[in-house]
């Protein structure tokens, strides 16, 4: 018997299927604020300096494709060691897997404890996750066998930090050795960010709790810097002896479709830290066997290199500094239009992302009237933005809002 024909259609993916959509429409002036990938003033997302240097220097030295090992490029898996723990941790407590972006890695990451943590009696582990989240989170967990449940984070307002439901729920809903995802800096989707008392705090209820804490790490350094975004991460280190870190390059090297990431397991002693790593190797040599090089060589070749790094790190601070320039500009362009509500509360979000406010039938309008593609949340990509058509927008955004 045939057994493709009777197969139903996939959903499509939500943001990607926005995309798709704004490539088939001819209005010239449209804009896309929907996919989480920088674009610079003239709306392309430029390969950084440092990387191109990096590629060049690679392919002259370059002797061999041969296969990484399971756990990858040594000398990257000791960037993102120095990167994410720097002497915060000692090395034997620490196992890095180079993994393919963060999306592999939180896949890793999941495959790992499904198989090596177990759940209550009977059931299967569990991960609690903010609501709202990024929305592959769910899927990535649920595909490695965990059962996801929920954390509540944004207020009702949409832009806010419910603090008090979320340290609640953190003290009520996981049971001891259960996992919380937190996102480390620039929380996907809404921009909303704890504060450094608010960490602590969280960091509190985690310890006390007998929590095991699952740090999502994809945008060091488009917060409030590399070493400022990191600080959330830090405090709940100095409180726990177990951590995962799911770190992605994606974002802070402009490396997207290389597929750079990395799972950061800390634990208590040498020895689970030996048997740990030989298990985050089972999980990837039956899933991808081994990860690509080009991406995390990148990566090893700019952090080994002074000159190079001194260009990342200004690089990457000018990415950092247009995205809240073009924030401040659009929250400065919404208080000239007249009628239109006070959109001040944006400055407070950190990231590429910014939650809007506005509600599905105004993101449908935005794209029907205007050709501004916006997520159906109201989650709008700062970054998508543009100096020059600034005013355009806030006039469009306020004709919907109005
Ligand atoms: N985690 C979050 C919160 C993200 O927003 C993303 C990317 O959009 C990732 C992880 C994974 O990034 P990648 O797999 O592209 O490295």
């Amino acid at each position: 018997p045939r057994r493709f024909d009777s197969i139903a259609m996939a959903a499509p993916d939500a943001i990607l299927g926005l995309t798709e959509a704004f490539n088939a429409d001819t209005r010239p002036d449209k804009m896309n604020l929907s996919v989480g990938v920088y674009k610079d003033a003239s709306g392309v997302t430029p390969i950084m300096k440092c990387v191109k240097a990096a590629e060049r220097k690679l392919i002259e030295d370059e002797t061999t494709k041969g296969y990484l090992t399971i756990d990858g490029l040594p000398d990257y898996r000791e960037a993102v060691r120095e990167m994410v723990f720097g002497d915060q941790v000692p090395s034997e407590r620490v196992a890095i897997v180079q993994a393919p972006g963060g999306t592999g890695a939180l896949s890793v990451a999941g495959g790992f404890l499904a198989r090596q943590c177990s759940g209550g009696p009977g059931g299967p582990l569990r991960i609690f996750v903010p609501t709202p989240t990024w929305a592959n989170h769910n899927a990535i967990m649920q595909d490695a066998g965990l059962l996801v449940e929920n954390y509540s984070y944004l207020g009702s307002d949409r832009r806010t930090l419910d603090f008090d439901a979320m340290l609640e729920d953190l003290r009520t809903k996981p049971k001891p050795g259960e996992v919380v995802l937190l996102h480390a800096c620039c929380h996907n989707p809404t921009g909303v960010d704890p504060t450094a008392a608010q960490w602590k705090a969280i960091a509190s209820v985690i310890a006390e709790r007998g929590l095991l804490p699952l740090l999502d790490f994809a945008y060091q350094g488009f917060g409030d810097g590399l070493d400022q975004d990191a600080a959330g991460l830090r405090t709940i280190l100095d409180h726990v002896d177990e951590a995962i870190v799911c770190s992605s390059y994606s974002k802070n090297f402009g490396l997207y479709s290389e597929r750079v990431g990395a799972v950061g397991l800390v634990t208590a002693s040498a020895e689970a830290t030996k048997a740990s790593l030989s298990q985050l190797k089972k999980v990837v040599r039956s899933n991808y066997s081994n990860p690509p090089r080009h991406g995390a060589a990148i990566v090893a070749t700019v952090l080994a290199d002074a000159d190079l790094t001194a260009s990342w790190k200004e690089e990457l601070e000018t990415m950092r500094l247009r995205i809240t320039h073009l924030r401040e500009q659009f929250v400065a362009g919404m208080s000239e239009q007249a009628g239109a509500p006070d959109f001040t509360f944006l400055l407070n979000q950190k990231g590429m992302f910014s939650f809007s406010g506005l509600t599905p039938m105004q993101v449908d309008e935005l794209k029907n009237k205007y050709g501004i593609y916006i997520v159906g949340s109201g989650r709008i990509n700062v970054a998508g933005m543009s100096e020059d058509r600034m005013d355009w927008l806030c006039s469009a955004v306020a004709d919907v809002i109005g």
